[in-house]
């Protein structure tokens, strides 16, 4: 287009040129203005081949001078040929300088030119890195937020979705999964913790792993897989290798805490090569706080768990008893349902210590907990209360059921034979009950009467359940 015009135009000024001689003389055209117009075609070839449309301007008024001198009816007639000649020459001398010029430039257009391909070039490489830079910062803005998350999480349940999900969206691609799987400590076995997709249609289907993740497992190594199908690591597995669930593409790495795997964390996708060398960069980052925020999470379940437990028995302690007694008085009182507090002490402890040692005691105790533990109805509530005494909460239950319960335990631990010393020897326990609302609306009431009636089963004789 840009070299159409100067071609066009040349060639309409010579037909007109061409037509505008021939009108006038026919065919016979003086040799002045035959060889004249041969110089101006020169010129404005030249000024084509340039591309110059000043040198074309000058060509055609070249052309219209030597015309002027020529056709009869134009005003101009004082030219005579040589002067025509003269003016053309000059004319065409300053069309050479022009041209001269116009090449130089068309050389210095050209550099730049390709300087200015090579500045693209540059440019367009400076904005794919600078998009790279700016997902970079957001990924590590997002690293930081999450490392703030989870340094405040304290339940594991929490801390596993958290990771998933903030994994899922740092790692941010189309088709994907996010799959945290944790370590089970006794099987030895991992299970699906948490995950997170973003199509409803890539459903997580592999609960317990699949051969990716047995191989990160036992290797504790990340794995990087950019198509399922080629990677021949893999070829013995067939469609158990990940297809049969439309993975592709994966990042996995494992997380390891204390030189034990303690789980996984995976991305995957049904497209391949989703994912990049940064990607699973980043998923290794993660997966080291992730490591870190799950032992502080089970580290702090457990001294929660070892905070409310009694050493000896594994029973409530007496503190946290308190409280839940507090909220199951609160949900009867709410939900108008009745309850019992049992509170039982071993019978003649003292004298069964000075006979088999204090150590002996002990293991009675631990039976003793564990058989009112066994005895008693799911969701009651066993306490260690005191030295030999246990509180038992039984929760919506009535008087009636609760006398039985109450007394299924005594006479379960009055059957028991405790051995010690190759030796069967037997413990009997008293107990105190009060009732919910019938004795007392209030913990401390009930605590009082139960202790009331424990007073009483004392002293009718002991091995025996009484009401106050
Ligand atoms: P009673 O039938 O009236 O309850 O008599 P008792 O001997 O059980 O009652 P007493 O309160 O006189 O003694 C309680 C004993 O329980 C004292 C202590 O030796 C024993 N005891 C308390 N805590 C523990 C413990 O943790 N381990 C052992 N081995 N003995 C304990
Ligand atoms: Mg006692
Ligand atoms: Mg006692």
């Amino acid at each position: 287009m840009k070299r159409l015009f100067p071609r066009l135009f040349t060639i309409i000024l010579f037909a007109v040129s061409a037509l505008l001689l021939v009108y006038p003389f026919g065919w016979s055209l003086p040799l002045t203005t035959t060889l004249l117009l041969l110089l101006n075609f020169i010129i404005i070839l030249s000024a084509v081949y340039f591309q110059d449309r000043g040198v074309l301007i000058f060509g055609a008024l070249g052309l219209l001078v030597i015309l002027s001198g020529s056709f009869p009816f134009l005003p101009v007639k004082v030219f005579s040929a040589p002067l025509l000649a003269t003016a053309t020459l000059i004319l065409y001398l300053y069309c050479l300088k022009i041209t001269r010029f116009v090449r130089r430039n068309n050389v210095e257009l050209e550099n730049i030119e390709g300087e200015e391909n090579i500045l693209t070039v540059e440019l367009e490489h400076l904005r794919i890195e600078d998009s790279a830079l700016k997902q970079k910062m957001q990924r590590y803005a997002a690293l930081k937020s999450l490392t703030e998350d989870l340094c405040s999480v304290l339940s594991l349940d929490t801390a596993v979705s958290l990771i998933a999900e903030q994994t899922f969206r740092i790692i941010d691609k189309r088709r994907c999964a996010c799959l945290l799987y944790l370590v089970d400590k006794e099987k030895q076995e991992i299970y699906l913790a948490a995950g997170k997709t973003g199509d409803a249609d890539y459903e997580i289907k592999a609960k317990r792993g699949d051969v990716f993740d047995s191989w990160v497992f036992k290797r504790r190594t990340r794995l990087m897989i950019k198509d399922t199908k080629k990677d021949f690591r893999f070829d013995a597995y067939g469609a158990e290798g990940g297809e049969a669930r439309g993975v592709r593409s994966l990042i996995s790495a494992p997380l390891i805490g204390g030189n034990k795997v303690l789980g996984i964390l995976r991305l995957d996708s049904a497209s391949c090569e989703a994912y990049d060398a940064d990607d699973l960069r980043l998923l290794d980052i993660i997966s080291d706080l992730a490591a870190v925020a799950i032992q502080n999470t089970v580290l702090y379940q457990e001294t929660e768990i070892l905070a409310i437990t009694d050493g000896l028995t594994g029973l409530f302690v007496h503190r946290h008893f308190q409280e839940r007694f507090d909220q199951e008085i609160s949900r009867a009182l709410w939900s108008n349902s009745r309850l019992a507090f049992l509170m039982a002490d071993i019978d003649n402890f003292k004298g069964y210590n000075d006979k088999y040692g204090h150590i002996a005691g002990d293991i009675v105790l631990k039976q003793i907990a564990r058989l009112i533990g066994e005895t008693c109805n799911p969701g009651d509530i066993v306490a260690r209360y005191g030295g030999e005494e246990f509180g038992v909460l039984l929760v919506e239950t009535d008087k009636n059921d609760a006398l039985k319960t109450a007394e299924r335990i005594r006479k379960r631990i009055e059957e028991e034979k405790f051995i010690l010393r190759r030796e069967a020897t037997r413990v009997n326990i008293s107990g105190g009950l009060a009732f919910f609302p019938e004795d007392e609306k209030e913990k401390e009431g009930l605590i009082r009467k139960a202790d009331l009636a424990l007073y009483k089963a004392k002293s009718e004789g002991k091995n025996r359940i009484c009401t106050s």
